[in-house]
């Protein structure tokens, strides 16, 4: 390794998807050099340690980078998500991440790539191999990692686990060779979701599944999001509906009501209300298959799990001990303190639109590219944290439909954002809308707007 320091615009710390589409920004709308580091030998950070059932639950149309599509703009033909846009799996998505970096960003000259490196400060690498370290002397420092993504396969048990028990991260599901007589998921976020459909696709009866749910959660139905163009609704559609119940609705039971009639949020125990939202998003298809597994536990998150007994917060369930348990507790979508994403010279990528966090990434490039007070560029990239409990739904939808009022008056920004693949949102038809060339008169949605923002303040101040 060089003992010269490598002078470059940015160093980018982290090849994750947010470092990703943060650098294909920066290399696309200016001429900047960047150091791109991270400690994996490959991009695409958490997706190296999926399991290999994985797939995207909202569609490949707006995840990636800006510059490169992700699969073919298509349909499924088949399974679950039939007749919807299609779900990259891990492997597509290392693939395409790969194809990235190797097509498109190293051969420009202006990134310099740094595998199996450590950012050990703002201005040292350090080579995990030789423990060399080479300096850099960068511009500004691109917090790429502070999202804090965790996944099973490298994330320990939260429970104690006693010896004789055998509890496998979902990668372990994926090579099961041996019946059991019986599988306990441990929790009820999209991990959970997702182990528990490859087991009844695996053909194991749904009476053989248990599944540990401490909260019951409200889901996203994916038939509603889907790109513009493709199927009767768009995730415009879809938040313009969201807009009009809310402006509608009388207090914060009836928003729920009203939201879960009018096919906006859907959870799988109709009777239960769910304490919990995280965006998590599913087919009508796979609800139907989650309602099929009726061995349901919930008392709490499990303490520590025994050959025959589960203990968890509010009491002990027997289990046979030919069982394999299959934990799904890591927290992939920590609710992180926000802090601000322009400080001097440095950038922290956090999420600016709630769960869009590859179009987050993108947007705080472009920003970075065309704005250069950095008061204004923190008033157009405000973060927003990860939503965790029911009420943070309300938060949600302020901050999207505040941010997208604050967008939409700057045309230069409104112009890009309609031009980015990864914004889903802000579409030609939604500038049509606001042109007045929609259904609605532009008023009546702006209307209809601030009318769900007052209406969203009051709730969550009646709490
Ligand atoms: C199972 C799953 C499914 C998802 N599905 C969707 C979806 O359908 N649609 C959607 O929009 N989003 C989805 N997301 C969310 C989205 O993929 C992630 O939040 C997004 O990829 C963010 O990744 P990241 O770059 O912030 O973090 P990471 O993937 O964790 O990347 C951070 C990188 O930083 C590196 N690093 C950390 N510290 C250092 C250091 N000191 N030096 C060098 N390198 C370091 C790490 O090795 C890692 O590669 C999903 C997330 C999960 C977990």
């Amino acid at each position: 390794m060089s003992r010269m320091p490598l002078e470059v615009d940015y160093l980018v710390v982290g090849a994750g998807a947010m470092g990703m589409a943060f650098t294909d920004t920066i290399l696309h709308e200016s001429d900047a050099t960047i150091a791109l580091v991270d400690r994996l030998d490959r991009p695409g950070g958490h997706w190296n340690h999926a399991y290999p059932f994985v797939r995207l639950h909202q569609p490949s149309a707006y995840y990636g980078v800006n510059s490169r599509p992700l699969g073919e703009n298509r349909l499924d033909a088949s399974g679950r998500n039939a007749g919807m846009m299609e779900l990259a799996g891990a492997h597509e998505i290392l693939a395409y991440f790969d194809t990235v970096l190797r097509r498109d960003f190293l051969p420009s000259g202006r990134v310099s790539w740094f595998p199996q490196c450590t950012c050990l400060c703002d201005s040292s690498v350090r080579l995990t191999a030789t423990g060399a370290t080479r300096q850099v002397k960068a511009g500004k420092v691109v917090d790429a990692t502070y999202m804090k993504v965790q996944v099973p396969r490298v994330t320990p048990p939260n429970f104690e686990v006693a010896g004789a028990v055998t509890c496998v991260p979902p990668n372990g599901l994926a090579t099961v060779g041996e019946a059991y007589r019986g599988f306990v998921v441990v929790g009820a976020g999209k991990t959970g979701i997702d182990s528990c459909l490859h087991l009844l696709d695996l053909g194991v009866a749904p009476d053989r599944i248990t599944w540990i749910k401490p909260r019951e959660s409200w889901l996203f139905d994916r038939a509603q999001m889907q790109p513009e163009g493709f199927g009767d609704h768009s995730l415009l559609d879809y938040i313009l509906l969201q807009a009009q119940e809310i402006a509608a609705s009388t207090s914060r039971a009836d928003l729920f009501r009203r939201l879960e009639t009018c096919g906006a949020l859907v959870r799988i125990e109709p009777d239960i209300e769910p304490t919990m939202f995280r965006c998590a998003t599913v087919s009508q298809a796979e609800l139907a298959d989650l309602r099929r597994i009726r061995n349901v536990v919930r008392l709490g998150r499990v303490q520590r799990l025994e050959t025959t007994c589960i203990t968890l917060d509010q009491g002990e369930v027997a289990c046979h001990a030919d069982t394999l348990f299959i934990d799904c507790t890591a927290d992939g979508l920590e609710k992180r303190p926000t802090k601000p994403i322009f400080r001097d010279k440095r950038i922290t990528l956090q999420t600016v639109r709630p769960c869009q966090q590859l179009f987050a990434a993108a947007m705080i490039g472009h920003v970075e590219c065309a704005y250069a007070d950095e008061a204004q560029k923190n008033a157009l990239c405000v973060p927003v944290p990860h939503p965790d409990v029911t009420d943070d739904y309300l938060h949600m939808m302020r901050d999207i439909m505040r941010a997208q009022m604050a967008w939409a008056a700057d045309p230069d920004l409104f112009q890009w954002l309609v031009m980015s693949r990864l914004d889903g949102l802000t579409t030609p038809g939604f500038r049509a809308l606001l042109e007045g060339n929609g259904p609605a008169p532009a008023e009546q949605i702006v209307d209809t707007a601030q009318r769900a923002i007052e209406n969203l303040g009051r709730f969550i101040e009646s709490r």
